[in-house]
């Protein structure tokens, strides 16, 4: 069975390993229908993480359920489901107040997720098959009618970015949003703040082929350059975008009393501009996603026609064609493992 593995700075390959199984009574096996890639396999893949090779990636999939354990009481075999990236047992005093990143089951200091070297043997989830833990709490049934596909980051990257822009929105009707991006996360949260009302919605990204999607989507595009300022006016601020320089262009960017989520993972300290941010009285929250916590309203939203992710796709990547594509991965390929989904 393949699983895609990092084995080194730009070089990722398929390795054939052992079948799982289902190991403990509360969980299921899953066949993977779809995956892809979020900002942070960019990282692993380029060497910008501290993480060493090798190791199994992926944590964005949608599957399906073909083997559970006999405490399984949602889901049946053959159950389409989406699969937050981070394991959870729903039961702990933790996932009890709604962390489930910080879930007392876990054996790992790291938040115990798909795809990284968090020493739970869980694996990645570009992989044909995998085992999900505490299946009833986890797992989110995709509804039929549904396209299993536009679901792929429900788990991950497209729950994250219904969290940092969906609530604030609604707290704040014709919100001007501000996004700054260099990776498909940034396309859903314009997708998400334009859906949810904002009065206006600014990507700013160097990346043309992201800049035009985000114009179709409807939001008002800036390119990002070095030392670029913006007018101190957003009330909802997304930074999604690597690199300190973009931070302090949100922070800056902030209107009175506004919230700024800052998504991108720092692996070091960075400075930020705390005198304006003192004027502005901006919130900031630097945060991994409790993704699901949100995934059912997430998938209700999808199957409501809120917004359609798939407009955000890149490409289509062939299985034998992800060792190559994957060196400099585009903003959201979809890697297919089953040729027709349902
Ligand atoms: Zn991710
Ligand atoms: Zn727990």
């Amino acid at each position: 069975m393949r699983s895609l593995f990092f084995e080194g700075i730009n070089q990722v390959g398929w390795r054939d390993i052992k079948e799982p199984q289902v190991m403990s009574d509360h969980e299921v096996l899953v066949q993977t229908i779809a995956a892809s890639t979020c900002y942070v396999d960019n990282m692993i893949i380029s060497g910008k993480s501290p993480f060493e090779p090798p190791f199994a990636i992926g944590h964005e999939s949608v599957a399906r359920i073909i083997d559970k354990g006999e405490a399984v009481t949602e889901f049946e075999i053959g159950d389409v489901v989406a699969v937050p990236y981070h394991r959870s047992c729903g039961e702990c005093p933790s996932c009890s107040n709604k962390k489930p990143l910080n879930c007392d089951s876990k054996q790992t200091p790291l938040i115990p997720a798909y795809g990284m070297p968090d020493g739970e043997n869980f694996g990645g989830m570009f992989t044909e098959r995998y085992r999900v833990p505490y299946a009833d709490h986890a797992l989110i049934k995709i509804p039929d009618g549904l396209d299993p596909i536009s679901a792929v980051a429900a788990g991950d990257t497209l729950t994250d970015a219904w969290s940092t822009v969906v609530p604030h929105v609604r707290n704040k009707p014709e919100a001007k949003v501000l996004i700054t991006s260099n990776a498909g996360y940034g396309l859903y949260a314009v997708q998400w703040a334009i859906a949810a009302g904002a009065g206006l919605v600014t990507y700013v990204d160097d990346d043309p082929t992201r800049l035009a999607v985000a114009s179709e989507l409807g939001a008002s595009t800036v390119v990002w350059v070095d030392g670029i300022e913006l007018p101190p006016i957003y009330d909802v601020i997304v930074n999604e975008r690597q690199g300190a320089e973009s931070l302090r262009l949100c922070l800056l960017a902030a209107a009175p009393g506004a919230v700024c989520e800052n998504v991108v993972i720092f692996f070091e300290d960075v400075p930020i501009p705390i005198g304006q941010m003192h004027y502005s009285g901006v919130t900031l929250r630097s945060s991994f996603c409790p993704s699901r916590n949100y995934m059912p309203e997430v998938i209700q939203d999808l199957a409501n026609g809120m917004i359609n992710p798939r407009l955000v796709e890149s490409e289509i990547v062939a299985l034998e064609d992800v060792p190559k594509r994957f060196v400099l991965p585009s903003h959201k390929p979809i890697v297919l493992f089953e040729e027709t989904p349902e």
